[in-house]
């Protein structure tokens, strides 16, 4: 058995050995074709196949730089938000002053001291949806 895969590796080898030659001078024959017809470059497999390769190479490192600058920290992430902004609206006629606190999700100690008048009449103002205050911020009572 041995023997026939030696045979086989020598009949590659001399075929190779044929082959080498050619190449410079087929080679020559293509340039030469191409010169006078540049449109046989794309036809030319091994042009296309070669630019579809690198092509394909560049779109996946793209494609994989994307993916990562798009990816979240992992040193930053994983904690999520204990606090949110409320927006508030000072309940005194006098003032009426809109501001926003930053408090934990669940906080409900409303009303809170407004920063403008100093009085503690600062409730949690929504943004109406319907009615006439449609788009307005309003007192959630
Ligand atoms: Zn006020």
């Amino acid at each position: 058995m041995p023997v026939e895969k030696e045979s086989k590796l020598s009949v590659w080898i001399a075929a190779l050995r044929e082959w080498v030659p050619t190449v410079r001078v087929r080679t020559v024959d293509w340039w030469m074709v191409v010169r006078e017809n540049p449109v046989l470059i794309w036809q030319t497999p091994a042009v296309r196949y070669t630019v579809i390769g690198i092509g394909g190479l560049i779109a996946v490192l793209v494609l994989r730089w994307f993916l990562l600058a798009m990816a979240p920290d992992s040193a930053g992430g994983g904690k999520p938000a204990r606090t949110a902004q409320f927006h508030v609206i000072c309940d005194d006629p006098d003032c009426g002053h809109h501001f926003a606190i930053t408090r934990e999700f669940k906080f409900k100690k409303f009303p809170v001291q407004c920063p403008k008048c100093n009085k503690k009449t600062g409730y949690r103002a929504v943004l109406s949806t319907s009615g006439p205050d449609k788009g307005q911020w309003v007192i959630r009572r």
